[in-house]
């Protein structure tokens, strides 16, 4: 079974060695989508307490980039960049003997997105 909670955080952000819009400082909205994959505990019928998923996610990644300049933090802030930070930030926090991280996805707009899955390459 899978189980998924979003988020939303505001930052800002510049491409280096890129030519375009994105050079230039300016900030997203960005949303993110955290899925672990796992069993129900059978005493508690959850795979995750909700409240306990949300504060790992909040503690880890939100307090670091909501309102913060994410190059100081990821020095070429792309999607693809941030997505892998991300990863690494809550995959040993968010395991345990009955759930594990899935799939991260991050919208760096409403239709620009990257998904990162665990899965044998
Ligand atoms: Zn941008």
């Amino acid at each position: 079974m899978y189980i998924s909670k979003e988020f939303h955080f505001d930052a800002a952000h510049n491409l280096i060695r890129y030519k375009g819009k994105c050079e230039n400082l300016h900030g997203h909205t960005y949303k993110l989508r955290v899925t672990l994959e796992g069993v129900p505990d059978p005493d508690s019928g959850m795979i995750i307490d909700f409240g306990v998923f949300k504060q790992i996610v909040e503690e880890k990644v939100l307090e670091e980039l909501d309102h913060h300049y994410i190059n100081e933090i990821i020095e070429q802030s792309t999607a693809e960049n941030i997505a892998d930070w991300i990863w690494e930030k809550i995959d040993k926090p968010l395991k345990s003997d009955h759930y594990k991280l899935y799939e991260i996805i991050l919208w760096e707009t409403e239709s620009s997105f990257v998904s990162r899955r665990n899965e044998k390459k």
